[in-house]
């Protein structure tokens, strides 16, 4: 029996589990029921998948949707593992043949859809008595739950796999939170005794942004436009809001499409393909987008309206970077969403569900206008603890300064006072900032408070408000039009003059731009290697086109990203690129090895993979490469040129190059040897005047008749002569 870390580093190409996996899967191993709570992205396949490959027989994976069930017997496929699916939308013929495979104990994993297995009175079940089955999972298993927020009659039947089969262990799996979905899913499956493993649901790749509702086209194309190759979805209210939102991008010269439940299935299947295949960049949805997606490199997603509540804005945000690559959600937020929301929040006839609608609305109005980290607040909703300072929030990353807002705060009491808490927000600031509105009436010009706010603008009002809402200095009542109230706490300030201030924001931290994010993600100057990232990224296009699944079941852009930061120059440093597996090696290691030869060949680079393997191998490698620079110094001074040494050795002139411009670095080879020298003293006239020394900038200024060769020869000569 193979152990799990084998299974995982041969067939998957990763390095260590995650999260809860190593647990479920220990548990799956030694049969016993398991109950597996980890946020979107999580890796919760692995916790099936990998017990099916170490156990006999076949495994039995439940899952709802198709495209999802397809998209995971692909990415299997490609790592070498037989698996297949089989639900409705078959032909009797191809179905057939599935089952002759899984009769004849071809298969691994079989994925089968909820209503293949409650079909006919559950033959299919009986038919598995046939079968040697390893263990039975249960995929987005709050499905079952009527609790659940995408209950599925057929999931119900599911209850007979544990009557039927007692002795076959059961792993449900489930990114849905709430208590009621958990223990329902534990009951409605049968599960023994089960080990339940909850993971934490901060997803640390994610940035978080909340941003006013403002120019919101205007910001959004400008986002685009600073990230031109990144993957995302941005999310609207209604299917007209999609429609407008994608043409105008399209007029932009954007690519994207629209997406929505009033279009028709195939053409909704089209442009979900479509952006699955890298096809399409940008989808513009209504929240009927997204079950069922898998893609790993969507880099953003953007709320232009306001999510109803922090379930959905929670999870149409974990769509983002499920590939654990640095990622964004940005939220564009105004309190005129939140009015709108309140109007289909509620529900004739149904006031305790109404309620319950009008506190999630409210909750998710707060995480936009509390000013505290993001990521704190989303937590600790899910009841997580969390210190806050995230760094990766757009509270956490921007500046403050406190600002003392005593005599404006007591004029907008007073406003409120005098117009005898009879009105909202926005008649308060225009009568503040003295508006010729006629909704002011002639009386209302008369009060002495009218006007006195003139000198701050609208958002300055706004903000206020805001800030005396959250520290209940002022309160609004639960009318569909709203209106502002005084509360105890106001007469502090209008009559006792006691003292407020808030923090205002200095610089606002904006959604960064992708230079920075992908150098953040290495500490290397990945930057540099940009161009290698996007032909590596058109190469998996390539690939995935010939293969017909999507790209990011090749590799997902986590793995392209090592490839372009680490340079690995054989087959056995693929294996320690993470998302290489043995099988993934064979397959493609030829496809993409020479494309990082070459770049390496042009730009005088070469393998960096020592910096990736973990620090204890390192230093055994260190020795074995010191071996190989004498072989290739023993070489070098038998006479024979650096073409020939790399022949000889099968290795690139760069490594070679590179060996050598060591010996010079300590003095072993003169720099005269390799180069004119009067060369020399050009090359570190310019490095010297440089504050930072970037090997790129020395070559640009100097022009084709220096190589990078000659560039770091003359550098290590000069730092030795120092
Ligand atoms: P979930 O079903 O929980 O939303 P997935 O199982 O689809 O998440 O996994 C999300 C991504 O994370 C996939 O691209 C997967 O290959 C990757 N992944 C899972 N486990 C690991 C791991 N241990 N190391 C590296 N990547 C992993
Ligand atoms: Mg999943
Ligand atoms: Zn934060």
């Amino acid at each position: 029996m193979k152990s799990p870390s084998e299974v995982l580093q041969q067939y998957f190409g990763y390095n260590h589990f995650r999260l809860e996996q190593a647990n479920a899967i220990e548990n799956v191993i030694a049969n016993k029921d398991t109950f597996v709570l980890m946020p979107t992205g999580g890796g919760k396949s692995l916790c099936y998948q990998v017990p099916a490959l170490v156990l006999e027989g076949t495994a039995i994976v439940i899952s709802p949707l198709i495209a999802l069930m397809k998209d995971q017997v692909d990415a299997l496929r490609v790592n070498g593992i037989s698996a297949a699916y089989i639900n409705s939308s078959m032909s009797a013929f191809e179905q057939n043949e599935t089952l002759n495979q899984l009769k004849q104990g071809k298969l691994k994993l079989l994925y089968v859809a909820p209503e293949k297995l409650s079909a006919d009175n559950g033959a299919f079940l009986k038919l598995l008595d046939e079968v040697n089955i390893s263990l039975f999972a249960v995929d987005e298993a709050h499905c079952v739950s009527h609790w659940g927020h995408d209950f599925r009659p057929d999931y119900l039947f599911l209850n007979s796999i544990k009557k039927q089969f007692p002795k076959i262990a059961i792993i449900a799996l489930t990114a849905s939170a709430d208590e009621i979905t958990r223990q329902d899913i534990i009951k409605q499956l049968n599960l023994q005794e089960p080990l339940v493993l909850i993971s934490s649901f901060n997803r640390a790749n994610i940035k978080y942004f909340v941003q006013p509702k403002l120019s919101v086209f205007h910001h959004i194309v400008q986002y685009l436009n600073e990230h031109p190759n990144n993957s995302g979805i941005i999310y609207c209210l209604s299917r007209k809001g999609t429609e407008e939102m994608a043409n105008k991008l399209k007029e932009k010269g954007i690519n994207s499409a629209f997406y929505h439940a009033g279009i028709s299935a195939m053409e909704r299947s089209k442009v979900q393909e479509d952006f699955l295949k890298d096809k399409i960049q940008v989808m513009v949805a209504t929240i009927a987008f997204g079950m069922g997606i898998d893609k790993s490199n969507v880099r953003f997603v953007i709320h232009s309206d306001l999510p109803k509540s922090i379930e959905s804005y929670y999870q149409e945000t974990g769509r983002a970077g499920r590939d654990g690559l640095p990622s964004e959600a940005i939220l564009f937020y105004s309190y005129a969403d939140v009015i709108k929301l309140r109007r289909f929040a509620m529900i004739e006839g149904n006031e305790e569900q109404s309620d319950l609608m009008l506190q999630k609305l409210q909750q998710m109005s707060d995480f936009a206008e509390v000013q505290k980290c993001r990521r704190q607040y989303l937590m600790e909703y899910f009841g997580e603890l969390h210190h806050g300072n995230c760094n990766s929030c757009d509270y956490c990353l921007s500046e403050f300064e406190n600002w003392d807002a005593t005599t404006d705060a007591q004029k907008l009491l007073s406003a409120v006072f005098r117009l005898k808490e009879r009105y909202g927000k926005n008649l308060i600031i225009d009568f503040l900032r003295g508006s010729k509105s006629l909704k002011i009436t002639d009386y209302m010009r008369t009060l002495p408070t009218y006007g006195i706010g003139i000198n701050n603008d609208k958002y300055y009002w706004q903000n206020l408000i805001k800030q005396l809402l959250i520290s209940g200095f002022l309160r609004e009542s639960n009318d569909e039009f709203p209106v502002l109230k005084l509360t105890e706490e106001s007469n502090h300030i209008l009559f006792k003059n006691k003292k407020i201030s808030f923090k205002k924001v200095k610089e606002q931290a904006k959604a960064v731009t992708v230079a920075e994010i992908e150098t953040n993600y290495a500490t290397n100057e990945i930057s540099e290697h940009l161009h290698l990232f996007a032909e590596l990224k058109k190469l998996r296009r390539e690939q995935a086109e010939k293969e017909n699944v999507p790209p990011y079941v090749i590799f997902s852009d986590a793995t392209l990203m090592e490839m372009a930061t680490y340079l690995p120059s054989t087959k056995e440093e693929l294996n320690q690129i993470s998302g290489f597996g043995a099988f993934k090696i064979e397959k493609y290691g030829e496809i993409f090895l020479p494309s990082i030869l070459e770049y390496c060949n042009i730009n005088n680079l070469s393998s960096k993979i020592v910096e990736k393997i973990p620090k204890k191998q390192r230093e055994s490698k260190k020795i074995s490469e010191a071996g190989t620079f004498t072989t290739t110094f023993q070489l070098y001074k038998a006479g024979n040129t650096i073409e020939d040494i790399a022949k000889m050795r099968k290795l690139s002139i760069n490594t070679i190059q590179n060996h050598l411009i060591n010996f010079v670095a300590v003095g072993t080879i003169k720099a005269s040897e390799l180069m004119d020298i009067t060369k020399i003293e050009p090359i570190i006239k310019i490095a010297t005047m440089q504050t930072i020394l970037s090997l790129k900038a020395i070559k640009e200024e100097l022009g084709n008749a220096f190589s990078y060769f000659e560039i770091n020869i003359a550098l290590a000569h000069h730092k030795l002569q120092q």
